[in-house]
């Protein structure tokens, strides 16, 4: 099964989809974690985005693809993954189905994750991220860690992004609305999109996706 989910920043996609890719068996890729691991690395695709992280704005689309290409072409992705955050605009949309086409296969499903804006708001303002690995997510409400400022999975160090500070959160939020609205458009003319209620307890919300599945 291969699976795009879409949702405003803040709307749970990560959760989600670690979520359904442990139940599905199919890998999690997000390309905000993999920058995100780049830039602790060090690397230079790290040195390369690490202003364009903590600006909010989005990565080139050459180096986001290529990134993403190189990814889905480990030998876990071959019959399937769980994409999240990418695509994130019209251009990357239509690199990924060309990218799909070479290798004979095709997207099955495009999850929409809605959520109100001020939910939204409330969700990043109390998102904690782990250190050692963003894909590890907390919320200081709804999902507190076991000890303060540790992450329950690997014992990393919990911080809060330094993009999910209020101005920044304003800024992704827009170049949500811009650029990566479209992409639902253009997957629903494929009749691949299943838009969901996000505003609901984590397991529910997983519940919800599964069943939205083909
Ligand atoms: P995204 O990947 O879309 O940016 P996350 O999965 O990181 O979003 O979730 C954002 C924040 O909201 C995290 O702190 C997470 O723990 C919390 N969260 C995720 N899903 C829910 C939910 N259904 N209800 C309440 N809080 C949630
Ligand atoms: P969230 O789910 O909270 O929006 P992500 O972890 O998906 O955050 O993304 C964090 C940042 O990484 C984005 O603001 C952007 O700078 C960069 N990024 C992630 N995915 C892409 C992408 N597909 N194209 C361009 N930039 C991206």
């Amino acid at each position: 099964m291969r699976i795009v989910l879409v949702g405003p920043p803040g709307a749970g996609k990560g959760t989600q989809a670690s979520l359904l890719a442990e139940h599905l068996a199919i890998p999690h890729i997000s390309t905000g974690d993999l920058f995100r691991a780049n830039i602790r690395q060090g690397t230079e695709l790290g040195r390369q985005v690490d202003a364009i992280l903590r600006e909010g704005g989005l990565v080139p689309d050459e180096v986001t693809v290529a990134m993403a290409a190189d990814r889905m072409a480990q030998p876990d992705a071959a019959n399937g993954f769980l994409l999240d955050g990418f695509p994130r605009n019209i251009t990357q949309a239509k690199a990924l189905d060309e990218l799909l086409a070479e290798s004979g296969t095709k997207l099955n499903a495009v999850l929409d994750l809605e959520v109100p804006e001020e939910e939204v708001v409330r969700r990043i303002a109390g998102r904690r991220t782990c250190r050692k690995d963003s894909s590890h997510t907390f919320h200081v409400e709804n999902k507190p860690p076991r000890e303060e400022g540790v992450c329950d999975v690997c014992g990393g160090e919990l911080y809060q992004r330094e993009d999910d500070q209020e101005g920044t959160v304003r800024k992704r939020l827009a170049v949500y609305h811009e650029e990566t609205e479209p992409i639902i458009g253009y997957y629903g003319e494929q009749g691949l999109v299943s838009t969901i209620s996000a505003l609901a307890p984590v397991p529910e919300v997983t519940r919800r996706a599964l069943e939205a599945l083909p």
